[in-house]
C-alpha cells in the first residue's frame, strides 16, 4: 500500500537516513519538515508521521497527530521518567509506535536481557555499557534506558537501583543496583552491552550498529503497520510480531 509520509527532524542524521532507505524501499517521503516549520498545516494531506527531531518537540507534535487523527512512529529519545508518562498517556489516543531503538537485533537483545535477567538473578551483578558519536544530545540512550528497564522489571527494581556512572569512595557493590554507564565519542552509531557478572563467571551481550540504515528501516516497517492499526500504544516488538 502507498502511504504519504510525514517525517519530522528531516534535516537531522536520522531524517536523511531515514529518506534514503525510504528511496531504497521504493515509499517516498510527500511532506519533509524540520524545526521552524509549519507541521499543522502540512499534516492533513498525510497517512503518517514519522519523528526524529528532540525530545522538546514530542508534546507539541503529539497534539497535532491527535488533532488530525494521524497515526505517528516515534524514535526521538532523551524524554525524562515523568514526562514520557505524560507523552504516552497522549500518544494512546492515537495509534502510535513508540520505540527507542527500531532495530532487529536490538529488540532480540530486549528479548535475550529479559531471560538472562530472570534466569541469571541478583547474584549477577547487571551492568549496562553504551557508547554513541559525539554529536548525540541525551544520556543514557534510549535503548539503554530500555534495557535498564527490562532488568528492573526482571529483578523487582525501582529506579532508585541505578546508578549513572561512578564515582569516589562509592563502597562495596550491593546486590539491588544496577550500572550504566555512557561513553561518547567520535562517529560511533550506537553499542550497547548488557553484563551479568558473577563470582567466577561472566556474560555479556552486545549488540553494535555501523549504520543508521538499519533503525530507518525499521522505523519505516513501523510506519507501514501501524496505519492500519487501533489507537493505542505500540513498540517494536508489536511490529515485529515478537510479542
Ligand atoms: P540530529 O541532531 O542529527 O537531528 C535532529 C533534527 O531534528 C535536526 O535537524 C533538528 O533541527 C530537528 N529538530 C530539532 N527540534 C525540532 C522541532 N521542534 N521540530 C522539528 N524538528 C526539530 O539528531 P539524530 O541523530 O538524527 O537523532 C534524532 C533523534 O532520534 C534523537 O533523539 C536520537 O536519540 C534518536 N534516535 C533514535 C533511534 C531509534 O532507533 N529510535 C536511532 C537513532 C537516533
Amino acid at each position: 500500500m502507498a502511504i504519504s509520509i510525514l517525517l519530522n527532524g528531516a534535516r537531522g542524521r536520522m531524517g536523511e537516513a531515514v529518506a534514503l532507505a525510504a528511496t531504497d524501499l521504493g515509499l517516498s517521503i510527500s511532506v519533509a519538515v524540520d524545526a521552524g516549520d509549519d507541521i499543522a498545516a502540512a499534516l492533513p494531506g498525510c497517512d503518517v508521521i514519522i519523528d526524529f527531531s528532540s525530545h522538546q518537540a514530542t508534546s507539541a507534535l503529539l497534539e497535532s497527530a491527535i488533532a488530525h487523527r494521524k497515526p505517528i512512529v516515534i524514535g526521538t529519545t532523551g524524554h525524562d521518567a515523568e514526562e514520557k508518562k505524560r507523552l504516552l498517556a497522549l500518544a494512546a489516543q492515537i495509534p502510535c509506535v513508540w520505540a527507542g531503538n527500531f532495530s532487529v537485533g536490538v529488540n532480540l537483545l530486549f528479548a535475550l536481557t529479559r531471560r538472562a535477567a530472570h534466569i541469571l538473578g541478583s547474584d549477577y551483578d547487571a551492568e549496562v555499557v553504551e557508547m554513541h558519536h559525539r554529536f548525540k544530545k541525551d544520556a543514557p540512550s534510549g535503548t539503554a534506558a530500555r534495557l535498564l528497564e527490562i532488568i528492573l522489571e526482571e529483578r523487582k527494581l525501582t529506579t532508585s537501583a541505578l546508578r549513572h556512572g561512578r564515582e569516589g569512595i562509592t563502597g562495596e557493590r550491593t546486590s539491588t543496583e544496577v550500572g550504566i554507564h555512557a561513553l561518547r565519542g567520535g562517529d560511533v552509531v550506537g553499542d550497547h552491552t548488557v553484563m551479568f557478572a558473577a563470582l567466577g563467571e561472566r556474560l555479556e551481550l552486545t549488540h553494535k550498529a555501523s549504520d543508521r540504515g538499519i533503525f530507518a528501516r525499521g522505523a519505516l516497517r513501523a510506519a507501514q503497520w501501524v496505519v492500519s492499526q487501533k489507537p493505542g500504544i505500540y513498540d517494536m516488538q508489536d511490529v515485529l510480531g515478537l510479542k
